[in-house]
């Protein structure tokens, strides 16, 4: 398989190269340059079949020769045998032709883990076998920071260094970094805010000489095999609940837009999606465009879904290259006038091309909390906040009560528990993981705001 970029100014890649590139060198991101097939006997012989042998099939196509089958099997049962649920992403009902798919049972209790689990094995597999090293830096609010260190820590080949706003994140969050003492892991705490970490992030690899120096790479979630994993959940619940001879509704917490670009993937590879609800917090970049055509980023608000809190879906560009038939150019055309006049749009013609498959609902605060005391109530359930956005938004965009509706459970409640305590009046009972990490010593060095400060940091451990 080889892969194309959005902009269509990069040369093609294999699915090596595209798992160690991230963002191709026109700006664009990489897409497979076709989409590989599941026909309903395929959907049909997997039904029965555990997570591993589905993501084997599903993936398969999109690796092509980059792994053979033994060492990709491999990599997805190491991977996945880091989650706690045998059946690694379970589906819970609510109601009537209501599931929930619960995704956090991985290590750090967020749906991040299904795919950087895969991501950093996959990376250092391809990094061992190039004799090749790679320096993962990165900048967190919360939670991907932590996903990301449980996904680099211990790995050939990988040195991982993630700054967080000194005392600008939750206690659980800060520590699910920084007791974890590999050698391979570095946690830098920034006298600053988030947004000073993420312009230190983007200062370092804007230094050429820097880059090149500290071989710099990141996990973010335009990463092709990130979407690709994430397909893999669809599959797997789908055919849980009847498909192929069922269409199923899946409605999906967003900010990176990356989540529910992987659901798009399974309806393209032929999977019977019904519809594909865009659930946005007051952040409505998404909702706005599925409303108007218009893409048009606004202020980020913080709101009590914090990992949705985002005006720039990055992964967005991806659908649009579908809209647009593929064209590059209009691709950078649309990223030119984003840049340049701060919005584009899309005319009706072309928004027809995906209107059919996606409904978009915008979720405020207190339809959160209600969402979260009436699970609770009627289903004996205690959701987190992200996950309640999807099921307040599901519930009021779903075309049909007859057909399934998926509700993707993206966070486990005890990571949220101030929303939890606001709606249901206390706080959830911690997991087991979470208790223990106030037992745990920290490790974490703080670094002054200043790109030269970090520069130095990191290259003291190269
Ligand atoms: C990252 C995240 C999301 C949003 O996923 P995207 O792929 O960015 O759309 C939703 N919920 C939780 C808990 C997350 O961590």
């Amino acid at each position: 398989m080889h892969y194309v970029s959005t902009r269509g100014g990069a040369g093609v890649r294999d699915f090596a190269g595209v798992v160690l590139t991230g963002l191709a060198e026109d700006g664009g991101l990489f897409v497979p340059q076709s989409w590989p097939q599941l026909s309903e006997r395929d959907l049909i012989e997997l039904r029965g079949h555990g997570y591993g042998d589905v993501a084997m099939r599903v993936m398969q196509p999109f690796v092509g020769d980059a792994l053979d089958q033994p060492t990709l099997a491999r990599l997805i049962e190491e991977a996945y045998a880091t989650f706690e649920h045998p059946a690694v992403t379970p589906l819970r009902q609510i109601d009537s032709e209501t599931w929930l798919l619960e995704l956090f049972h991985g290590p750090t209790l967020a749906f991040k883990d299904c795919a950087l689990q895969l991501l950093g094995r996959l990376m250092s597999h391809f990094l061992e076998r190039d004799k090749q090293r790679l320096t993962i830096i990165g900048a967190t609010s919360g939670d991907t920071g932590s996903a990301a260190i449980e996904a680099c820590r211990d790995r050939d080949g990988l040195e991982i260094f993630i700054l967080h706003p000194k005392g600008r994140i939750s206690d659980v969050q800060r520590r699910q970094m920084t007791t974890v003492t590999s050698g391979n892991v570095h946690n830098i705490a920034i006298e600053g805010t988030f947004d000073d970490c993420q312009a230190l992030v983007k200062d370092l690899f804007g230094d050429a000489e820097f880059r090149n120096e500290a071989k710099l790479g990141a996990v973010n979630s335009i990463n092709w095999a990130r979407v690709l994993a994430q397909a893999v959940y669809y599959v797997v619940a789908a055919l849980a609940l009847g498909a192929p001879a069922r269409q199923i509704a899946f409605s999906v917490p967003t900010g990176n837009f990356g989540d529910v670009y992987a659901g798009y993937c399974a309806s393209r590879m032929g999977l019977p999606i019904s519809q594909l609800i865009v659930a946005t917090n007051n952040n409505d970049i998404l909702a706005r465009f599925f409303g108007s055509g218009a893409y048009q980023p606004d202020r980020v608000v913080a709101t009590m879904s914090p990992s949705m809190d985002i005006q720039i879906a990055s992964n967005f560009e991806r659908l649009l290259f579908e809209m647009v038939d593929r064209s590059g150019e209009a691709v950078t055309g649309a990223m030119q006038s984003l840049k340049q006049s701060g919005s584009f749009s899309v005319d009706p013609e072309h928004m027809d091309r995906v209107g059919q498959l996606f409904s978009a609902k915008r979720i405020g605060e207190a339809e959160t909390l209600d969402t979260i005391r009436d699970v609770a109530t009627r289903a004996g359930i205690v959701i987190d906040p992200h996950t309640a956005v999807g099921i307040a938004a599901g519930r009021l965009t779903r075309k049909s009560k007859a057909t399934p509706l998926v509700c993707l459970a993206t966070a486990h409640p005890a990571k949220f528990p101030d929303a939890i305590d606001k709606a249901l009046g206390s706080p959830p009972p911690s997991p087991p993981k979470i208790a223990s990490l106030f037992e745990r010593e920290e490790r974490y060095d703080v670094v002054a705001n200043d790109p030269a400060a970090v520069k130095n940091y990191v290259r003291e451990y190269l």
